[in-house]
């Protein structure tokens, strides 16, 4: 029979060779790892006082960037690092069952103990099996969430949604993260499905407001373009900052819905600065995650503009670097239709990210926006060392003859040094906070 925490090895010789009880025992077990598997799990997560437990803890987790490993090294390898993960926790007396869900998502029901414990216990498993076997240069990071709660006989299987939850916390890159779930982040779920519901009314009645944050050209102080940045005027009672609503709908994917507002309002008004004479100047707007990598993309965002007089050299996307995560190639992708229908193309946030600088060679770009963080150090950089990056970023942009833009000025000092450095743009509360549409119409121009 099966041990809590065992393995079963099944060689599959023919179907006639296994008795019911074994065919029972096979529906339990998942084909890669020959470990237990979600079904296995399940049952003793409904029934737990069936198999002698009164409590326990749940662990969810899965392994960052998995994919890339069967990618590098095939999946024979792949398989090995989850074969290896079953053999760990099968080993873990802390744990009374665990199983391998699918995929490289793991599931643990853990024995009592405090929030520490269980933590310095799945971080010492993490660390046991941090490195490949096969290239011990390559590091495997965890992404786990722990739902420690009181009544867990009222959740049962459901403790898996909570686990998940603070799971979904883990974005970071090349580091082990376990987060542990609290009702606060319940409150925010239900805030976020509130949100959502909403949103529709919300664009029904014009509760969603583009602002502009224009940019500027440091040497003679001209306005050179804007940013158009949402702003959601909750229930007309009170501003909600993008920061309050927008990681909701890229999670849900409503984002889009966002995003084509956003565009339509931008076109909207260059056809209307257009027709009233006055000297346009690029807008851009902000590409989520949802919106690049949604198939119809390209038509979805033709379908807005054409609709409007706009020559295509005024609208301008940021893409963020980390959408390069998900498939860099397809991003490229996406980025030479859109340079090839004449758009300009920003590289937002630039700096965050790890892979910055090979990317910065292969993708159409226009302009590049060096991330606040940066401008926030440098001038109180006492070793010169983000200065240094700063230049250099600058000397880059120089290099592949596009454009800088600064982000986050805020000071007069900031904006002198970058000036002398040579950076082309700059945007921030120096020049301008994000604006109304009427109060940005003063800084334009009439053509002359
Ligand atoms: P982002 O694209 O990096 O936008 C720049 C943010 O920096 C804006 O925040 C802007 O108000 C803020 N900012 C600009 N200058 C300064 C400064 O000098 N000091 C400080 N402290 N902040 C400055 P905001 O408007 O709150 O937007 C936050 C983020 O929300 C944006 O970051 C963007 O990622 C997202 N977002 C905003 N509008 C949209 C949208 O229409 N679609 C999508 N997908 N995302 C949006
Ligand atoms: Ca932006
Ligand atoms: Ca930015």
């Amino acid at each position: 029979m099966i041990n809590m925490v065992g393995k079963k090895d099944f060689t599959i010789t023919s179907i006639d060779n296994f008795s019911k009880e074994q065919l029972f025992e096979m529906a339990f077990y998942e084909p890669v790892t020959h470990y237990y598997n979600w079904n296995w799990l399940r049952e003793r997560l409904e029934n737990f006082e069936k198999f002698g437990l009164s409590d326990f803890i749940f662990a969810h987790f899965d392994i960052k960037d998995f994919k890339m490993i069967n990618e590098i090294y095939g999946h024979t390898v792949g398989d090995k690092v989850l074969i290896r993960m079953c053999d760990a926790l099968s080993k873990c007396d802390w744990i009374y069952f665990s199983s391998r869900c699918d995929n490289d998502n793991f599931a643990l029901m853990v024995k009592r103990m405090s929030d520490e414990e269980v933590r310095a216990k799945l971080q010492a498993l993490f660390d046991s099996l941090s490195v490949l076997d096969e290239d011990s240069k390559y590091p495997i990071f965890y992404r786990c969430g722990v739902a420690s709660v009181d009544n867990v006989g009222d959740y049962r299987a459901t403790v898996t949604d909570l686990a998940k939850m603070a799971q979904r916390l883990g974005t970071k890159v090349n580091v082990t993260e376990i987060h542990f779930y609290t009702d606060e982040m319940k409150e925010k779920q239900m805030h976020s499905k509130l949100l959502k519901k909403d949103l529709t009314n919300a664009l029904e009645n014009d509760e969603l407001i583009v602002y502009y944050q224009p940019k500027y050209e440091p040497v003679h102080n001209t306005l050179v373009g804007a940013e158009a940045l949402i702003r959601w005027n909750y229930h007309h009672e009170r501003m909600l900052p993008p920061g309050e609503f927008v990681p909701y709908f890229e999670q849900e994917g409503a984002i889009e819905k966002i995003d084509r507002f956003v565009l339509e309002q931008v076109c909207m008004k260059l056809e209307h600065w257009k027709q009233q004479g006055i000297k346009l100047v690029p807008i851009s707007v902000n590409m989520s995650r949802a919106q690049l990598y949604s198939p119809l993309v390209i038509d979805n965002i033709l379908a807005i503009v054409d609709r409007y007089d706009v020559e295509r050299q005024y609208i301008e996307f940021e893409l963020t670097e980390s959408l390069a995560y998900g498939d860099v190639d397809y991003m490229i992708q996406v980025m030479k239709e859109l340079r090839e229908l004449g758009f300009l193309l920003s590289i937002d946030d630039f700096g965050t990210g790890y892979s910055s600088l090979s990317l910065l060679s292969n993708m159409p770009l226009t302009t590049l926006k060096i991330d606040k963080s940066f401008i926030d150090e440098i001038e109180m950089d006492e070793d010169g060392k983000v200065d240094y990056i700063v230049k250099n970023i600058l000397g880059i942009t120089k290099h592949l003859s596009i454009y800088s833009v600064a982000e986050g000025v805020e000071t007069e000092d900031q904006k002198n040094l970058l000036k002398k450095w040579g950076c082309n743009y700059i945007q921030g509360y120096f020049y301008s906070r994000p604006i109304p549409v009427e109060e940005f119409e003063k800084f334009l121009e009439v053509a002359e």
